[in-house]
């Protein structure tokens, strides 16, 4: 696809100019600007007002040292980032990775991404994102304590309850939470929701552990059953073996479904008998082993080096769990060619643009991680409204209201694309709806912001 709208064209020119070498961020962009060309004929006082010219400009960047002692008594030194991008509707609120790869660009594209996320899910939520280029495999507990304490000694001074509320992300799980909070606690002598997906003793919300994972494949559902299908007696493909990926096994395995595939950033698994659960959460979450050991307890099940190969496995429904760019057109191609008929993205842009188009022109049924994955900001949410009001729903409560929250989120964004033209264009629609709620907030909040 190419822009139509010149003054959307002109304005992806200067986000590449004024952005360089951030890929990522281009690229989440593009297929928001891409989307809102319809919007922007109808209503020229978007233009007018620079909405979209202000929407893509973070409204503040936090790049600090994070210096900490490791075992062997030796300084290390890691670079943290929070992008604060956009507070139209509500405080920031997106996650926080910590992963080799972070830089600016990566933080820059999630936390663009975050904006129309946060906005679909109806709750009162900003966007935003960080993270750190901290790696926290191989290392000690007492090495992530000390890290994340440090990371957060920074932090500290730009978050709040009511201005900014970070919570997981790659690296970061319960573990890395604690620590984090802790060190909020220390520095501030406050007990706030600064923070989601805290543990349950501590102000934590039933269902934020699964809620990423549940949400992808309630709203999966919805778009299955729109068309006539269902998760029951289907065969499943999903990629990573994280938080996502293990809870979308779950909620795939609850709704009928045979899950034959998982895999981390080393390789992936094949078990045609249908993967066992508890064997990879004790490997990945437990032991925090590779996925390999898998097939030690399994031994009909396969183990192949790298990450690529798991989408060559024929299936119905393929759920990307894992990471950016995982699946490419080739990859696309591969799952067209074996029939398999909805991709829906647990992971923040794993499909490549090529591989999208591929989706959309087969018309396999394509949900796009900013409306399928956002059940766990919804979740967070949900956790930041218990904080408030200082008690908590029960797990039934706050399934049902993230089941309720996905599948309006599938409605809206279905309704939107029909009624811009796009009928069964969830990228266009969910890009839509996200869109409209920010920039009327915008408009009526005035520019100097
Ligand atoms: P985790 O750290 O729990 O798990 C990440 C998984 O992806 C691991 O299996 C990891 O393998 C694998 N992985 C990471 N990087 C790569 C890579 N470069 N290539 C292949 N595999 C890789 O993270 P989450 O499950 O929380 O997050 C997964 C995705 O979901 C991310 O895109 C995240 O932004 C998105 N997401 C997460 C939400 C949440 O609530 N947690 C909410 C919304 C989106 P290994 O063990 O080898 O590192």
């Amino acid at each position: 696809m190419s822009f139509q709208n010149q003054t959307l064209a002109q304005l992806m020119d200067k986000v590449i100019q004024k952005n360089p070498a951030e890929l990522e961020f281009h690229q989440a962009v593009e297929e928001v600007l891409l989307s809102l060309e319809p919007v922007l004929e109808r209503h020229p006082e978007y233009i007018a007002a620079g909405i979209v010219e202000r929407l893509v400009e973070p409204e503040r960047i936090v790049m600090f040292r994070v210096s900490w002692v490791d075992d062997q008594n030796k300084v290390q030194v890691n670079r943290g980032f929070r992008v604060q991008f956009n507070s139209a509707i509500g405080p920031y609120k997106g996650g926080l990775r910590f992963h080799p790869s972070v830089n600016a660009g990566i933080i820059k594209f999630l936390g663009f991404e975050q904006i129309f996320k946060n906005s679909l899910t109806s709750l009162p939520m900003g966007g935003g994102k960080g993270g750190c280029d901290f790696d926290p495999k191989g290392k000690s507990d007492g090495e992530v304590m000390r890290f994340c304490q440090s990371f957060m000694t920074e932090l500290q001074r730009h978050i709040g309850p009511d201005t900014d509320v970070p919570a997981g992300d790659i690296g970061v799980g319960a573990r890395e939470i604690g620590f984090m909070y802790g060190q909020y606690k220390r520095l501030r002598n406050e007990f706030t929701g600064v923070l989601t997906g805290k543990g349950l003793t501590y102000g934590g919300s039933l269902v934020r552990t699964q809620a990423t994972g549940y949400g992808l494949c309630y709203f999966t559902e919805e778009m299955l059953q729109a068309k006539g299908k269902s998760f029951n007696g289907s065969t499943v493909v999903i990629s990573g073996s994280g938080n996502v990926a293990i809870y979308a096994t779950e909620k795939a395995y609850q709704l009928g479904a045979k899950v034959v595939a998982l895999s981390d950033s080393s390789g992936y698994i094949y078990d045609p008998q249908g993967v066992n659960l508890d064997t990879v959460v004790r490997i990945k979450e437990v032991e925090r082993k590779r996925i390999k050991e898998y097939v030690q307890f399994h031994s009909h099940a396969e183990y192949h080096e790298g990450c690529s190969g798991i989408w060559n496995i024929p299936c119905d429904i393929a759920l990307p769990c894992a990471t950016q760019n995982e699946l490419d057109g080739d990859a696309a191609k591969t799952l067209v060619a074996n029939g398999c008929y909805a991709v829906a993205e647990g992971a923040n842009m794993p499909s490549t643009p090529d591989a999208v188009e591929v989706f959309l022109q087969n018309k396999v049924l394509y949900g796009p991680a900013k409306a399928a994955n956002a059940g766990g900001v919804a979740t967070s949410g949900l956790e930041m409204s218990q904080n408030s009001m200082r008690y908590s729903w029960t797990f039934e409560e706050v399934d049902a209201k993230l089941k309720d929250i996905m599948v309006n989120i599938y409605k809206n964004a279905s309704t939107v694309a029909k009624e811009y033209g796009y009928e069964d264009n969830l990228v266009v629609g969910a890009n839509i709806a996200g869109f409209l709620k920010v920039a009327n907030a915008m408009l009526a909040q005035g520019v100097a912001y």
